[in-house]
């Protein structure tokens, strides 16, 4: 539902989609799996109307903030890069601040944009190679048939 309201904001369209892959929690233990994807945009927003854009979709969908950190949620959209951008604001980061750290992150990333450098000229395919095997470990691929009942 939330890659579909993506395409449906204003000034955007929606340039791919990545696979989706499950993965093991950050933060409290309990929680169930996160499902998590990356998605292009083509959009003439700037970086934080589109993060207005983003938040809007989140509460849409029953997100409340200020709860545990890193706890269960409905859903949470970062804004991982806007084109070559590096952004240091108040309410933006962009690079977002944590992805060269996350193969929850990078792998879809790298399954969209193979070629992508970010701003400081690194790949996502590198960065996910790099990072230590236990990020990768708790990681699933979502099969083809069960994406299509996410979906
Ligand atoms: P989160 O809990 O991940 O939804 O993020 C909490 C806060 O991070 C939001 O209130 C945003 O203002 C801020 N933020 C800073 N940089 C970013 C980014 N690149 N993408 C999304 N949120 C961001």
């Amino acid at each position: 539902m939330a890659i579909s309201e993506l395409a449906q904001l204003p000034q955007t369209a929606l340039v791919a989609v990545s696979p989706l892959y499950r993965s093991t929690p950050l933060g409290p233990a309990g929680q169930p799996y996160y499902i998590n994807a990356v998605a292009a945009i083509d959009t003439r927003l700037s970086p934080l109307a589109l993060l207005d854009g983003l938040q809007a979709i989140e509460r849409r969908h029953g997100r409340q903030r200020g709860a545990v950190r890193w706890g269960p949620r409905t859903l949470d959209l970062d804004l991982l890069l806007y084109g070559e951008a590096v952004i240091d604001e108040p309410r933006l980061t962009v690079p977002h601040a944590e992805m060269a750290q996350r193969g929850f992150v990078l792998r879809p990333l790298a399954d969209i944009a193979p070629l992508l450098r970010l701003p400081n000229g690194e790949t996502p395919q590198l960065l996910c190679e790099a990072l230590p095997r236990s990020e990768m470990a708790g990681m699933w691929l979502v099969a083809a048939e069960e994406a299509g009942t996410c979906l």
